[in-house]
């Protein structure tokens, strides 16, 4: 995969994805597949963005039964199989324990694993499981939590690195004939009356600048999607609400991912074993301020881990 702006000067692609995250990566190599003249610019490298900073999960959609989301169930499941399939050196199987505390958990839990597998019954991981008390404890020692009742396993998956999934995945474009480019910043849409021609891009590391034609445009910028639409509206256009998410990482606190709801409001937040070290997350609050310098405070997430699992 060469960087070559060259590649890109009198010619008129079909398409033109703005953003070399998962989903503009994964953009790409489904049009170059589909035998599209296909430019992927990436304004920094691939997967800076949310994609590199994420729980690194794999979801089967086990979260969308509390809103019986079935149809999105079944989709994730397949998503999820395909990339069992297809990348399993970077996508391996995980399983979850999710701790049951309240009388009504059991029953709760009970019919969401069923219902879970009915609805994955075509899935390659094996299904839920109850354990007791006494099993749960065996198999995660250091858990404290008042009322412990057992727990529910069932299985995800994990990507350890969500960014060689992108890498890989803008690899496979470029294999498939896209021209992929990153340390691209698109500066401007070229536009005939209200139909969109292409975009203006500018090569960060020479500083110069470029015209590229295409019939279609996907933003597939990310948070930096409203600034993007700016660039079609000639004003900012806000589109996207944006969230702040927290991670923790902390030395090895669980054998196993664990589903745990924290108690100032509920929120359900996982530990994920990751690389040795276990993975705690996440927040999820509203963000309006500057996307290039993000802050974050780790006391909620701390506090809410501490709760259960007192050595974190
Ligand atoms: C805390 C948190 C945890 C999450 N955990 C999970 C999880 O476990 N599993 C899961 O499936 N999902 C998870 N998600 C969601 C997932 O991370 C996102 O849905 C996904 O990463 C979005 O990918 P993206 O490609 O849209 O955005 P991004 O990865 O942000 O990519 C957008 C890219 O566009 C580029 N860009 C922006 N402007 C321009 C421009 N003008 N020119 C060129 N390039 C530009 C940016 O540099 C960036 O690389 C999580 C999200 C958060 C916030």
């Amino acid at each position: 995969m060469k960087r070559n702006f060259t590649d890109i000067t009198g010619k008129t692609f079909d398409l033109i994805v703005v953003g070399g995250g998962i989903i503009g990566a994964g953009v790409a190599r489904d049009a170059s597949l589909r035998g599209l003249r296909t430019l992927l610019l990436e304004k920094e490298d691939f997967a800076c963005g949310t994609t590199s900073r994420s729980t690194r999960l794999i979801h089967g959609g086990f979260r969308y039964l509390q809103h019986f989301e079935f149809g999105l169930v079944r989709q994730d499941m397949r998503e999820r199989e395909i990339l069992l399939k297809i990348a399993p050196h970077l996508v391996h199987p995980l399983p979850f324990l999710i701790p049951l505390v309240k009388p009504t958990d059991l029953i709760v839990m009970a019919m969401g694993t069923l219902l879970y597998d009915i609805l994955s019954f075509d899935k390659s991981l094996p299904g839920c499981k109850y354990y007791s008390r006494n099993e749960t404890l065996r198999m995660e020692p250091t858990l404290e939590l008042e009322g412990l009742r057992g727990s529910y396993r069932y299985y995800d998956c994990q990507v350890p690195f969500a960014e060689r999934l992108c890498v890989e995945t803008a690899i496979s474009a470029a294999e498939n004939d896209a021209t992929v480019l990153n340390h691209a910043k698109v500066t401007g849409i070229l536009k005939d009356g209200n139909t969109v021609q292409g975009v203006k891009v500018q090569d960060i590391l020479s500083e110069r600048e470029y015209q590229v034609a295409s019939r279609m445009v996907v933003n597939a910028a990310g948070h930096w999607m409203d600034s993007v639409c700016g660039m079609m509206y000639g004003q900012p256009k806000s589109m996207v609400r944006r969230t702040k998410g927290i991670h923790l990482l902390t030395t090895k606190v669980a054998n196993n991912a664990l589903v745990l709801f924290a108690k100032s409001d509920g929120r359900l937040w996982f530990v994920i074993p990751w690389e040795g070290y276990s993975l705690i997350g996440t927040t999820d609050t509203d963000y309006k301020k500057d996307l290039e310098a993000v802050t974050c405070s780790a006391l909620y997430g701390r506090r809410a881990a501490f709760r259960c699992l007192p050595c974190v």
